[in-house]
């Protein structure tokens, strides 16, 4: 097989964390397997080096940023490689450009536009195992760019793509995806498997293990996942298309508690008030999440939305500017808790029991709104982490 292998920076932390990491890549060779491992900058240093640029300056110049940022991997890359030559393996770091991996020039968060994987096919035609610096390329000019935050999943999952690997392996200091955040229900339960859609709904839970931009890919792509931890030899989780699993009624559920709603009261219930609303919120780039308009009575209506709380104060001066004299009402109190599974698709009473399961603990609901796979709710933020428990017991996700 042809594995791509991804260690993110807890994993390469320090040397001895690279001195595993080499002995479980030899493992897998020894296993007979072709190797491509991409690695990240050890803990730490990225934000280490965002600092020592902000010593200097707040507003860096994107191109140097970039410079700066992309030698984090190589360092990585480089001493894993060294790690692994010195245990008797033919392996060969490469860098984002070596690697072909060509993006747009939106310096600091830069877009793989293609990928050229001449150089690496090479090596691994003479058994080598090509170690990758990851979170970074080149735009057509040759000038280094990097991918963004968690853009060492992206390198991995593209090139995974780009070389039809069979595998793609994530590994992270965490065992893999869990019905829901353990610290809130200490009986979560490890998943097996789960689809990407279900992945990307379960943002919240799966921000530790995978950046959200790299499930997205491996979804066009097709490209397998398993996330795992480099710490112990746990199974971890396999991220797959729909098709390949058993279809759970109800994989997960996700706790948002950085969301704050807004209510506009008694707005003009005509046409275009909505679309000058939100307009203006996308024109300042707040990032509303859920809409509740109700059935207008005497020519006014009342809207309500949910918007990052850190975004609330933006978003309250932005309504102010656009309707004049409109009471709005706001609240930080709040978090959203969200269903997710595959089988909602095919199953009724998924909704009606997350009702009765929360009446049941008497937490009111301020806002529903639903999609094919996911259900989510607004509730008051202290009873948020109850609600979490509430629903992981009434759809057994600990059994
Ligand atoms: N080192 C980069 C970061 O900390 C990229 C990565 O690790 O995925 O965001
Ligand atoms: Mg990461």
């Amino acid at each position: 097989m042809l594995i791509v292998q991804k260690y993110g920076g807890t994993s390469v932390g320090n040397l001895e964390r690279i001195e595993e990491v080499a002995k479980r890549v030899v493992e897998a060779k020894w296993a007979g397997h072709d190797l491509v491992v991409v690695v990240s900058a050890m803990s730490g240093v990225t934000n280490s080096l965002i600092e020592q640029a902000e010593y200097f300056s707040k507003s860096p110049n994107a191109q140097d940023m970039d410079l700066l940022l992309s030698s984090g991997e190589r360092i990585t890359s480089a001493l894993l490689s060294i790690a692994l030559n010195a245990k008797g393996y033919k392996a060969l770091a490469f860098s984002g450009r070596k690697a072909g991996i060509l993006t747009d020039s939106i310096f600091t968060k830069a877009r793989i536009e293609e990928i050229n994987a001449q150089a690496i096919k090479e090596e691994l035609k003479k058994d080598v195992i090509v170690v990758v610096a990851g979170f970074q390329g080149v735009d057509r000019q040759g000038v280094v760019t990097t991918l963004g935050r968690g853009g060492s999943d992206l390198s991995a999952v593209a090139l995974a793509g780009a070389l039809s690997a069979d595998l793609c392996e994530i590994y992270t200091d965490v065992d893999g995806v869990y019905t829901t955040d353990p610290r809130i229900e200490p009986r979560a339960k490890k998943l097996d498997k789960i689809s990407y859609d279900e992945m990307l709904e379960l943002a919240s839970l799966g921000a530790k293990v995978l950046q959200n931009r790299s499930v997205e890919l491996a979804k066009k792509l097709n490209v397998q996942i398993i996330t795992r931890s480099s710490f112990n030899k746990n199974q971890g989780t396999l991220i797959t298309k729909e098709e390949a699993m058993e279809q759970a009624l109800v994989s997960g559920i996700a706790l948002d508690k950085n969301q704050a709603r807004i209510t506009l009261r008694q707005i003009k219930d005509e046409p275009g008030i909505a679309a000058e609303i939100f307009s203006a919120l996308a024109d300042q780039n707040i990032n509303v999440d859920m809409i509740i308009q109700n059935v207008g009575i005497d020519g006014a209506t009342n809207l309500g939305f949910t918007v990052p709380e850190n975004e609330l104060d933006l978003a309250k001066d932005t309504m102010k500017k656009v309707l004049k004299d409109i009471i709005i009402e706001s609240d930080k109190e709040i978090a959203k808790v969200s269903i997710v599974g595959v089988g909602m698709k095919s199953h009724s009473g998924v909704a009606s029991k997350a009702f009765k399961t929360l009446a049941k603990e008497g937490i009111n609901i301020g806002m529903i709104s639903t999609s094919e796979i996911k259900i989510s709710m607004i509730v008051q933020e202290k009873y948020a982490e109850l609600a979490v428990r509430a629903l992981h017991e009434a759809y057994r996700l600990d059994q």
